[in-house]
Order: structure tokens, then C-alpha cells, then sequence
């Protein structure tokens, strides 16, 4: 028997090993634009025909190659980046692999323009299948321009796996975006079948994102920013109000190398819980630098997963980062600037962080804690100095002298006037404090006015007492059922078939939030008792509208039933917009709500109130004359 085994030719392997890098059009994007990235370039356009299919091609006006560099760069294993094992730990370059080009030119056909900067001329070389066809030597600026046509043209198996031009093409923008978000101070852009659909400017991570994923996130970004000994993190996270429903605008990088990681993602959505519905997804851009030496990025051919040295302190770390920015900025919405678009030009509203702001980051815990090497761990468990709220909770859960029925906010006749709590400790928010000697004021019959330390603050009384109720509902059903008032006059409550299955499946929670309701007869109910504190009388219309905003929830969010109930008794129990409400009602309810403990939002995620600051205010006026 002969033998069998043959050496591939040089074109066969390359084409093989090209399979793990370039899968689709927008394998090849990703790899030439971090290319021009390492070369340096300040400005990279990226141009593509038939989503990529027919044409990609990158120019730079990087540092350029020589006529020897050029013809090199195409062999597999060629690089300029590493040059021993001990480099991989020290990578500050995208790239590094060397296969990229050579596995392009093994699947497409290719041409290369490159000058460097001290040569008189350029070089250029048209290279298919491996082989080069011509070499010559031109005139071209100083930078390179790498063209990939008909990508797989001599592989048409590979070919015909392409999906449509659209979802191609929505890959490139996404590896577009990706590489566009981590170098802002780059001039990049792209230009789909002769139509420029980006143009980035230079400029600061935060006017990047805005270019790249919509004006609507102005105003709505929290800047993120903690520094330690063993990693940093910076970029934004959108307010709780920029959740959408699908998966979409959230990007993490590790030394500016887009990443996927489920389970830092896990760290970034934890520090939203309770602030967004939990199948809404905010957006978030995050940088996390820390020493190369910490991460092995060498996992995966296309570099997307990588390994942390240690990866529950990231997951710590980033968790209380965002939790921490997220209760200094969003939490205190401020006013909505995307109405007036000069006033998006204040500085209050494009820098978002003052410097009073950054050293009250660098005085907290938080930020102490992680300055220590490798505490991360400690935070995890605490939380220690996230609640930034002072008043211990109780004034609302258990049966309070101030609330009459229904409202849960009326005060009793002899409760005194200011909302002192009795407690010496101020009502205060994160760094809102209420005046409290300061009266309120009801606008409209449904805002209230309030002073704070530094400005003022709008409540919306429904949405704020939806917080109250609610965090009072869940304290309930969580540890002790509510308290339940027997019916002097039980009522009877026929519904229809569905909703009579519907509610049979809530009697057991329903109970433990303080309604007795009991089956009797064929789709029917008799509601023996409600809530302490629910007005008698109402008991019917009370279940009907659970049920209706029941409904409504079920539709829109996927939330256990004891939250959905909650969510529903609070909103249809809430003070409605239109209701006069009188002083003690005003401070109870503002009073309740600085105890929550999380007073800046419904349990839905919107805002429960506004703040102005002053400083706000003054360049409004400012602005006039
Ligand atoms: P890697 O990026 O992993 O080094 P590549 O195959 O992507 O491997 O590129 C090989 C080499 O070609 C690079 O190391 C670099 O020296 C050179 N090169 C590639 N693209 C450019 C460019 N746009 N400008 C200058 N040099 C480049
Ligand atoms: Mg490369």
C-alpha cells in the first residue's frame, strides 16, 4: 500500500483556515478596519457594493507599508505585532493573529494600494487565491487601500451561504459601529453602494454615540466612570427610560476590543433591576482598560470572547459601577433638553459630569473600596454605600397614623403640618435633599413643587405614590401578608368566563396582599375582605380594575404574578392627575416617597420626578438675555 498522506497546497490551507476568520462580508470589515486602526490612520472609509458581496474596501491614511511589507503581509502568520509568546500577554494592537489578509486573499480577490509616509511612491499588488497576479509600483497617497471583491468566488459552497443583502449589510453596520464606538477620536465612514449612510466626525464618546445610534439618546446618557489600581471603566449607560424591547444597542469593550460576554452582561442589566421592566434592555457602551496581562484575548480566532485573569472581580466592578452612576445621574431625571435643541449645547447638558460631581464619586465608598487592589469582592456582598437614601424605612409599611382609606397618603386631622418625619435625619435622594421647611405647592392638580438644596424638584403625584404603594405592597406580601378588614356587607362579583379563571388564579396572592376573595358558584366571587386601608364600598370596582390592568400587564411583560398584581393595585390605587390634594397629603406623599428606597422611579421604570437645578435655571435665563 502506498502511503496516504499529503502536505495541502498553500491556497487549499489557506482557504480552510480562512473558514474561522472570515465568515461573511463583515468579517472582512472588522478585520481591514482594525488594521487601518493599528496602522494609525486618523480618517478610514469604509465603501461596500452589494452588502459586502461584490466589494469591500478600506482606506486609511495610516502609517503605510513598504514594497516588502506589502507583498508579506498576505502570508499566513505574518505580522508586524507580536514577535515572541511573551507578546500575546502585552497586546495593545487589535490584530495580531497575522491571518487576516492572508485569509482573505485565499477567498476573494484582492487588491492593495500602500504608501508610508517617507516613500516617493507607492505599491500596488492584485492578489486571488493565494497567488499574486501583478505588482507595480504607482503613485497613491500616503496610507493604504485594501479592496475585497467577490468575496468567495472561488468557493461558491461558502458563496451560497450568504444570507440577503439586508441582513449582511446589517452585519457590516454592526462591525462598523463596533469599531467606530471605541476609537471616537477617529474620522470614519461608510458608503453602501455609492450612498454615504455615516460620516463621524472626531469627537468625544459621547457625540460618537449620539452619530451612530440616534439623537434620542441625548440627554438620556448616565456617564459611567471608576478608577482603580487593577481596571477602569468609563462610557455611558442610557437612563432607565432608554430601555427597549429588544437587544440591540449595547456594546462592551475590554482595551477597546468589542466583546461578548453573557455574563458581564449579567452584571451591567443586575444594576438596572427594578428600574426597567425585565424584558426591556437598555443601552449601554462600556470600556473596561485594565492591564493586558489580565486577559487572554487569544480564545477565539475572531477575538469576541476573551478570559479574564479573574473574571468575579470585573463582574463586581462593573455591576457597582453602573449601580453607582446609575443612582448619582439617572436617577435624578433631569429636564428632557431634546425640546429645544440650543440648550443641548449647554455645558450641563453635554458634560455630564461636573467636577463637584466627580469628587463626591471619588469621596463615596465605592470608589475607596475599589482603589484598594482586588477588593471588588466586598462590594458584591454589602452594597455597602449604594443606598444613598438616610431615612430608615417603616413610616409606610404597617399600619401608620397618617393614611386613611384609599389614598394611602391622607393624613389623620391631627398630624402636624411639616413633613418632618420625626427622624433627624433629612429627606434626601442621592445628593437631593428636601427643604423642609420649604411648603409644597400642587401645580396643575398633579405636580408638586418641591425645594431642594439645589433647586427644585417636580413630583408627579400619581406616579411617585405608585412607587410608595408599591414598594409598601411587596414589603407586605414578602415577609407578612396584609393586613385584611373584614366586610360588613360582602359583595358578590359575576365575570365573565375568562375573567373568572383569571381571578381564581390570583386568590392566593391576592390574599397576601390583604383581599379575601372566595369562589361561590359558577363564575363567581364574594370579596370578604380587602386592605386595611381601601375605602369600603368599592371593593367591586376595585377587583374589576385589578383585573382590566391585570390584562394589560400580562401583554407587555413577562413579571411574576405577585408583581404584576402589585403593579396593578399600585396603579389603580395611585392619586390620579386632576386630584386636589391638600397640604398633608403633599407632604405625606413626598415624604413617603424619599423613604422608598427607590424613590426616582415607578416600579414600571419611569421617572417619579424631575429635577432643575439651579444651574440649569440660570442658563435658561441666561440664554435670554
Ligand atoms: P495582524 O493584524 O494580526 O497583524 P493581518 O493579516 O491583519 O494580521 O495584517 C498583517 C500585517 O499587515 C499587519 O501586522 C500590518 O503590519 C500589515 N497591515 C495590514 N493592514 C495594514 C494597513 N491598513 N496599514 C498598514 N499596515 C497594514
Ligand atoms: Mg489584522
Amino acid at each position: 500500500m502506498p502511503d496516504i498522506i499529503q502536505l495541502l497546497p498553500d491556497n487549499i490551507a489557506n482557504q480552510i483556515a480562512a473558514g474561522e476568520v472570515i465568515q461573511r462580508p463583515a468579517s472582512a470589515v472588522k478585520e481591514l478596519l482594525e488594521n487601518a486602526v493599528d496602522a494609525e490612520a486618523t480618517e478610514i472609509r469604509l465603501f461596500v457594493n452589494d452588502a459586502g458581496k461584490s466589494l469591500v474596501q478600506v482606506i486609511d491614511n495610516g502609517k503605510g507599508m513598504s514594497e516588502t511589507d506589502a507583498r508579506m503581509c498576505f502570508e499566513r502568520h505574518a505580522t508586524s505585532k507580536i514577535k515572541k509568546i511573551e507578546d500575546l500577554f502585552h497586546i495593545r494592537t487589535m490584530g495580531f493573529r497575522g491571518e487576516a489578509l492572508a485569509s482573505i486573499a485565499a477567498v476573494a480577490q484582492v487588491e492593495l494600494k500602500s504608501k508610508r509616509a517617507e516613500d516617493e511612491t507607492g505599491t500596488y499588488l492584485e492578489i486571488d487565491n493565494s497567488v499574486v497576479r501583478k505588482q507595480e509600483i504607482i503613485a497613491c497617497p500616503t496610507g493604504t487601500s485594501i479592496s475585497m471583491k467577490n468575496l468567495f468566488f472561488n468557493v461558491p459552497a461558502r458563496r451560497n451561504f450568504l444570507k440577503s443583502a439586508a441582513a449582511e449589510m446589517r452585519h457590516i453596520v454592526e462591525e462598523f459601529i463596533r469599531v467606530a464606538l471605541s476609537f471616537p477620536n477617529i474620522f470614519f465612514s461608510l458608503t453602501s453602494n455609492g450612498q454615504q449612510l455615516f460620516h463621524l466626525e472626531r469627537g468625544s464618546l459621547k457625540q460618537r454615540i449620539i452619530q451612530l445610534l440616534g439623537n434620542h439618546y441625548n440627554a438620556r446618557l448616565v456617564s459611567v466612570q471608576e478608577n482603580t489600581d487593577y481596571l477602569n471603566i468609563y462610557g455611558f449607560v442610557g437612563k432607565p427610560e432608554t430601555a427597549k424591547k429588544t437587544r440591540g444597542d449595547q456594546y462592551l469593550f475590554v482595551n477597546n476590543r468589542f466583546i461578548r460576554s453573557a455574563y458581564l452582561n449579567h452584571a451591567v442589566m443586575s444594576a438596572y433591576q427594578e428600574m426597567i421592566p425585565a424584558d426591556s434592555f437598555p443601552l449601554y457602551a462600556l470600556f473596561i482598560d485594565l492591564d493586558p496581562e489580565q486577559v487572554d484575548v487569544n480564545v477565539h480566532p475572531t477575538k469576541q470572547e476573551i478570559k479574564f485573569e479573574d473574571e468575579k472581580i470585573v463582574y463586581a466592578f462593573v455591576q457597582a459601577a453602573i449601580k453607582h452612576a446609575l443612582a448619582q445621574f439617572s436617577i435624578t431625571p433631569t429636564l428632557d433638553f431634546d425640546l429645544d435643541p440650543s440648550i443641548q449645547n449647554l455645558d450641563a447638558v453635554s458634560k455630564p459630569v461636573s467636577d463637584e460631581q466627580k469628587a463626591s464619586i471619588a469621596a463615596s465608598s465605592l470608589y475607596q473600596s475599589f482603589t484598594q487592589k482586588n477588593q471588588a469582592h466586598f462590594i458584591e456582598s454589602g452594597n455597602a454605600g449604594l443606598k444613598p437614601w438616610n431615612i430608615p424605612k417603616g413610616r409606610l409599611d404597617g399600619n401608620t397614623d397618617q393614611r386613611l382609606p384609599g389614598a394611602g397618603i391622607t393624613a389623620n386631622k391631627e398630624e402636624s403640618l411639616p413633613f418632618h418625619t420625626g427622624n433627624s435625619q433629612p429627606l434626601s435622594f442621592g445628593n437631593i435633599q428636601l427643604i423642609e421647611e420649604a411648603p409644597l405647592t400642587q401645580a396643575a392638580n398633579t405636580y408638586i413643587i418641591a425645594a431642594t438644596n439645589r433647586g427644585f424638584i417636580l413630583i408627579h403625584q400619581q406616579l411617585a405614590h405608585e412607587r410608595i404603594l408599591y414598594e409598601r405592597l411587596i414589603g407586605a406580601s414578602a415577609d407578612k401578608p396584609a393586613a385584611i378588614q373584614k366586610s360588613l356587607f360582602p359583595v358578590t362579583l359575576q365575570l365573565s368566563a375568562p375573567d373568572a379563571a383569571l381571578l381564581q388564579e390570583l386568590i392566593g396572592e391576592l390574599l397576601l396582599l390583604g383581599y379575601l376573595v372566595e369562589p361561590f358558584g359558577k363564575d363567581s366571587f364574594v370579596i370578604q375582605g380587602t386592605p386595611a386601608d381601601i375605602d369600603q364600598g368599592k371593593e367591586k370596582e376595585i377587583i374589576e380594575n385589578l383585573l382590566e390592568q391585570f390584562k394589560h400587564f400580562s401583554n407587555e411583560l413577562k413579571l411574576s404574578k405577585r408583581e404584576k398584581l402589585a403593579r396593578s393595585l399600585c396603579r389603580q390605587q395611585s392619586v390620579k392627575p386632576g386630584t386636589p390634594l391638600t397640604s398633608e397629603e403633599m407632604n405625606n406623599l413626598a415624604s413617603g416617597l424619599f423613604q422608598c428606597a427607590q424613590p426616582n422611579t415607578t416600579p414600571a421604570g419611569n421617572p417619579t420626578f424631575i429635577e432643575f437645578k439651579k444651574e440649569y435655571l440660570d442658563q435658561l435665563f441666561r440664554k435670554l438675555t
